[in-house]
């Protein structure tokens, strides 16, 4: 295995749990070479939308200041906002206990939506769960901070 030149820690097998969990080194785990990233609002602290990481990622995102992200469906990195203008402005970016999951705190920058839709959040949308109702799981519309 060579040695890598990403900007962080790599995992490897001598890392202990202690290690992981109360280190000070960023040692993320990018599970089938990706990881979930969690995108909320600098300000809110709302959740804005979802995405998945895989190193180049992880790296543009660390070293230009603005949020990356792989594409499964198009099976390709994109800088999210690269069309629209609303890009996301790193603020901060969190891992949780096991290194597994990364909260990206953002500014968002153009129209300040986040979600292709329009919506401010791509989570627009609550399940109403009513078992009386015809339909018991319907999508009802959140109000939203704007
Ligand atoms: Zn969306």
């Amino acid at each position: 295995m060579t040695t890598s030149t990403r900007p962080w820690g790599q995992r490897t097998p001598a890392d202990t749990k202690h290690d992981i969990e109360l280190g000070d080194r960023f040692a993320p785990l990018l599970d089938g070479g990706l990881i979930p990233a969690i995108v909320t609002d600098r300000h809110t602290r709302e959740i804005l939308m979802f995405a998945w990481m895989n190193e180049e990622a992880l790296e543009r995102t660390l070293t230009s200041g603005y949020a990356h992200f792989w594409s499964r469906s198009r099976n390709k990195l994109w800088q999210k906002g690269e069309e629209s203008g609303n890009r996301l402005a790193v603020r901060g970016i969190h891992t949780d206990c096991d290194q597994d999951v990364l909260e990206v705190e953002v500014e968002i920058e153009g129209d300040g939506v986040a979600c292709h839709t329009g919506a401010r959040s791509c989570f627009y949308r609550e399940v109403e769960i009513d078992p009386t109702a015809p339909r018991p799981f319907a999508l009802k519309r959140r109000n939203l901070a704007r």
